[in-house]
């Protein structure tokens, strides 16, 4: 059975914990706001209402304001850096996981709001469910 965090960290379906819920990789930067609408692997609705994921932005904006923060401070006060250098490393560092934090947001989001249903996992590693190849999305 998938655990907990590594569908987490995967950015995993929180239902099955096996179907991935973005179609390209993160570090590609190809299609990145694009999801599946459904789960590949179990079939779950990735989108169950309008505005699902609004509740992913309060986790991405405390999220990435404390990273900022932190950062910002570790840079300059421990290390010694310009607040110059500090923002620039900052702004690199930023681009690089922008991506990434975007898609993590939801997936946290989702993990928080949605089950883990062992069964549905189950029947995923058994075969025995027959899912129509999902669409990719950019709603929200
Ligand atoms: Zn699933």
């Amino acid at each position: 059975m998938p655990s907990f965090f590594s569908s987490f960290f995967g950015l995993k379906c929180p239902t099955c914990r096996r179907g991935d819920l973005f179609p390209t990789s993160s570090f590609s930067f190809d299609k990145p706001f694009m999801q599946w609408e459904h789960c590949p692997k179990c079939g779950r609705d990735f989108f169950p209402e309008p505005g699902f994921y609004y509740g992913a932005m309060f986790i991405s904006y405390i999220g990435s304001a404390f990273f900022c923060l932190g950062f910002v401070m570790l840079l300059h006060w421990v290390l010694d850096w310009s607040l110059g250098g500090a923002f620039a490393a900052l702004l690199a560092v930023g681009g690089l996981l922008f991506v990434w934090w975007f898609r993590f947001s939801r997936c946290a989001y989702f993990h928080l709001v949605a089950k883990y249903d062992p069964k549905v996992s189950q029947a995923v590693e058994n075969g025995e469910l027959n899912v129509p190849a999902p669409e990719a999305t950019s709603k929200n």
